[in-house]
């Protein structure tokens, strides 16, 4: 349909592929370069919030993350000690999605049947273990050059799709502001059922605790535990499986030894490019915005941006005017600075509360809010993002 017209996508993470198969459904000629010889088996993202699973739904593929995932009808927050919880029932936004709840499934599942299709369809490179060395751009054409070879690659439209560490974002000349969190993350996975251990528990869980706060995310086989640590030790020292195995024991003294899948320590950073296009050259996901995970939402953010470049890309390319593309950032980035990682933000405060006192009065405060339908409902559909995506459409 485009004979002519190309665009090179770098990076085959869940933004890239997502933006690939958008913009080739609607008859795009796209080319994937991907310095990884495989889809990424790390765990990562592993939440779909409502409004990410209303956009993959028409090509088939949100029935794919659910017939491999989890359905969470409701999350909640709670108190380790004596257990007291509020619990935030998705099922209040059924006249605003499709599918009103969080979806637990890991992103790889998400990838791995995006790539299996992207490889059916004529109009589709997908090239693997292939690095780009670097980018630029003259008059009308934007351009790759690959580690190695050397090899130069032209396209009408280069998108970086590259990730924290993006080399488009530089060549676009964007800040990369923000900062690092203080606190250490551990991600964890065991078979163990704490569904047997935690009495009321739902899929998601943000649990309060003095010596290091913690959240359960129930996938279909395993429990994802996110500890924090207070000890003060490095990263490496706190990732070591004995350390984890102790943190779980002094957690649930009357269970375990804990099985341990994996751990994967990190450090969580809140960052927002200044510009996310420069003529030719545009970023997306990771490559523009990073934010805390607590509320899961920089996997479904990035989903997002590609959803929107797509479609803004193939009006380009069918001959609206180049300043079509300007839509995209003046829609994504005040969504992703003030609902994404601003959000995040609170997410992560809420849970930083110390004392028992303190705490009950938040949760006392949070109840009222899940008592008052209006109230509820404004929040879920804020912690949804259903409520950004309905502002980006605003701003369109
Ligand atoms: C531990 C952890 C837990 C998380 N949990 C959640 C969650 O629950 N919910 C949520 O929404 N988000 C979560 N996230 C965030 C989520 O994983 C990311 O937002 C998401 O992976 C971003 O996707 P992306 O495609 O933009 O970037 P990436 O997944 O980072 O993909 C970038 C790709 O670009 C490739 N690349 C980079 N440079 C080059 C180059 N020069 N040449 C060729 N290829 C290149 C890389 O190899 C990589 O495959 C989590 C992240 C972490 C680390």
């Amino acid at each position: 349909m485009y004979p002519s017209e190309h665009i090179i996508i770098m990076g085959a993470g869940p933004v890239g592929l997502t933006l690939a198969h958008q913009a080739a459904l609607q008859g795009v000629n796209v080319t994937v370069l991907e310095s990884e010889a495989q889809v990424s088996r790390q765990l990562r993202a592993s939440t779909f919030h409502p409004p990410t699973l209303d956009l993959l739904a028409p090509s088939g593929i949100t029935q794919v993350l659910i017939d491999k995932g989890r359905i969470t009808p409701s999350w909640q927050i709670r108190l380790h000690e004596g257990g007291e919880h509020v619990t935030f029932d998705l099922s209040v936004l059924r006249d605003d999605t499709g599918h009103p709840y969080r979806l637990q499934c890991e992103q790889l599942v998400l990838s791995e049947e995006l790539e299996r299709r992207l490889l059916t369809l004529p109009q589709v490179t997908m090239l693997r273990g292939v690095t780009v060395e670097s980018v630029g751009q003259v008059l009308n054409r934007a351009w790759v050059t690959l580690a190695g070879s050397g090899e130069r690659l032209e396209c009408d439209y280069l998108v970086g799709c590259d990730g924290a560490h993006s080399i488009v974002r530089k060549a676009i000349g964007a800040s990369f502001e923000g900062s690092v969190y203080p606190d250490i993350n551990l991600l964890v996975t065991t078979p163990f059922d704490f569904d047997g251990l935690l009495p009321d528990l739902a899929g998601v869980n943000y649990i309060w605790q003095d010596s290091g706060n913690y959240s359960l995310l129930h996938l279909p086989n395993l429990w994802r535990i996110s500890l924090h640590p207070t000890s003060g030790q490095p990263l490496e020292a706190e990732a070591q499986p004995k350390r984890i195995q102790r943190r779980l024991q002094e957690l649930f003294p009357d269970a375990g030894p804990f099985d341990l899948a994996e751990i994967r320590p990190y450090r969580v950073h809140k960052r927002l490019a200044s510009r996310w296009r420069l003529n030719r050259l545009l970023i997306a996901g990771d490559a523009a915005h990073l934010n805390n995970p607590k509320g899961g939402m920089g996997m479904n953010g990035g989903i997002h941006d590609a959803f929107c470049l797509a479609d803004l890309l193939v009006q380009r390319l069918n001959g609206a005017p180049d300043a079509v593309l300007d839509g995209y950032e003046r829609q994504r980035l005040p969504v992703v600075r003030d609902d994404i990682i601003g959000q995040a933000d609170k997410n992560h405060s809420r849970m930083q509360l110390q004392g028992l006192e303190q705490r009950r009065q938040s949760l006392a405060e949070l109840q009222a809010l899940a008592d008052d339908p209006q109230r509820a409902y404004d929040y879920l559909r804020r912690t949804s993002m259903l409520e950004g995506l309905a502002k980006a459409k605003a701003l369109a």
